[in-house]
């Protein structure tokens, strides 16, 4: 699939699932200096692939009629800044709830460590200006995923799929954490209970064959 088919399948699956309604969210896949951007104001499950946009890394149009997203800076940013080859931004419910409410979700299931264990939440910037990018930069340190305040999640992968999927984790973790908040005081996993997690994942037991 190339990289602007690849938007159009991930835009409809996040609007299938819910995570974007209307034109909210965008998303993003970069080979080499090359980045495809899903265009600015568009509902993300009727794109094709013409409509999406190219644009070298330092934000010049390449490709495409629309104009890009108006995260791109921020997408952009976060490509500078670390190792990810695909970005995924979504409005999705929790996730905002969280961003609204919080300055960091904590992790309550083991499966945050997938995510870089605590995800912090980004200052509020106006949405596309550099000072958003900037602080979803900062907040994406060493991490997968990253809540911007009063606006919704974004998440990094190596390929388009696997941020989706850091997306759906991210909201799925927001969502146990904020049900829990009204069931009643939610356990925090302790760093030991998460360094446990990692050892036991890079050594697991093998079963004997019979
Ligand atoms: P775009 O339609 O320009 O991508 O903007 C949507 C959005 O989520 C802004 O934060
Ligand atoms: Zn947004």
């Amino acid at each position: 699939m190339s990289l602007r088919e690849q938007l159009c399948e991930y835009g409809r699956r996040a609007v299938d699932l819910g995570l974007v309604i209307g034109t909210s969210g965008n998303l993003s896949v970069r080979q080499g200096d090359r980045v495809a951007v899903t265009p600015s104001g568009a509902a993300l499950d009727r794109l094709t692939p013409e409509m999406c946009p190219i644009v070298d890394i330092e934000g010049r149009l390449v490709e495409g009629d629309l104009q890009p997203s108006s995260e791109t800076p921020m997408h952009l940013a976060v490509y500078a800044a670390t190792d990810a080859q695909a970005i995924v931004h979504t409005h999705s419910v929790f996730g905002t709830v969280v961003a609204t409410t919080m300055t960091e979700l904590p992790p309550v299931h083991y499966n945050a460590l997938l995510l870089g264990g605590v995800v912090r939440v980004a200052e509020y910037a106006t949405y596309g200006t550099p000072e958003l990018a900037a602080n979803v930069r900062a907040a994406m340190e060493g991490k997968r995923a990253a809540l911007m305040a009063n606006h919704g999640g974004v998440t990094v992968g190596a390929t388009l799929e696997e941020a989706f999927e850091a997306t759906r984790l991210l909201e799925w973790l927001c969502e146990v954490y904020v049900r829990a908040l009204g069931v009643g005081k939610p356990a925090i996993l302790t760093e030991k209970q998460l360094a446990a997690v990692v050892e036991r994942s890079l050594d697991p037991p093998s079963f004997p064959r019979l």
